[in-house]
């Protein structure tokens, strides 16, 4: 079986990186996986929260928050401020783009400051939230490189570099970086998340209204595996 946009299985969309397109952001990227695009900016405040300060707690903090734009998808998407509560989706997203730059931030060499990451997705076309993590982490990377040349801190307090892909189980087959016409009729559904060390920070997975194996299991983490290969050397030509 063919993909619809004739992409091999294991191949993921065309990729673009666009830096610093937020100038009063410290770090910036706009991120394209095909037509999912996905602008995540880095913002320090010198301050962190009261209650690291009341527990004592040494060095910074990092949070992340996402949202889809109304007008990134084909019919208008109300704004959480207009709709009077967060969605449940959305709030899922941002912890686990929080989590996933927690793991490679060194917090004691960010020092007491707090490190904003904004994700909001300008088009969506599926795995918006593997494109906001693989563009949150160059985002975090350059507000810390401005820290070290603005004189702040001696140290980059990033130790790792995180991406993101999704896979699927479609008609049988393991596709990577699924778009949203695939994951539509995705049988199996998982978003992996790992470092530039190819260690795992986290893994998403479940059967849509059906089951995997554990052969499956294997075969969906090792593409992957090649796909988050892939992104992490575009990563690397972004920004060196
Ligand atoms: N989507 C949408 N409106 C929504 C939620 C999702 O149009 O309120 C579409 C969008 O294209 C998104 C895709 O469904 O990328 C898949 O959504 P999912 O929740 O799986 O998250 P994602 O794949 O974007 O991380």
């Amino acid at each position: 079986m063919s993909r619809h946009d004739n992409r091999q299985p294991g191949q993921i969309r065309p990729i673009t990186i666009e830096k610093s397109i937020a100038p009063h952001a410290q770090g910036s990227v706009l991120i394209s996986f095909g037509n999912t695009k996905v602008i995540c900016a880095a913002m320090i405040e010198e301050s962190v929260p009261r209650w690291m300060k009341e527990q004592n707690v040494p060095g910074g903090w990092i949070t992340a928050e996402y949202s889809m734009l109304p007008y990134s998808t084909l019919t208008r998407k109300q704004r959480d401020s207009s709709r009077g509560r967060p969605d449940g989706r959305g709030t899922e997203i941002q912890r686990l783009i929080g989590r996933s730059l927690r793991a490679v931030v060194d917090l004691k060499k960010l020092g007491q400051r707090t490190l904003w990451v904004d994700c909001d997705v300008l088009q969506a076309d599926g795995g918006t939230r593997t494109a906001a993590i693989t563009g949150a982490s160059l985002a975090v990377e350059l507000a810390g490189r401005w820290l070290v040349e603005q004189g702040k801190i001696k140290e980059l307090p990033v130790k790792n570099r995180v991406a993101a892909v999704s896979v699927g189980i479609v008609a049988g087959e393991v596709l990577v970086d699924l778009d949203y016409l695939e994951d539509k009729d995705a049988e199996v559904d998982m978003n992996v998340v790992m470092t530039d060390k190819l260690d795992y920070v986290e893994v998403q997975g479940s059967g849509e209204e059906s089951v995997f194996s554990a052969s499956q299991l294997e075969k969906l983490t090792s593409a992957a595996k090649s796909g988050i290969e892939q992104l992490l050397a575009i990563q690397k030509s972004a920004l060196g």
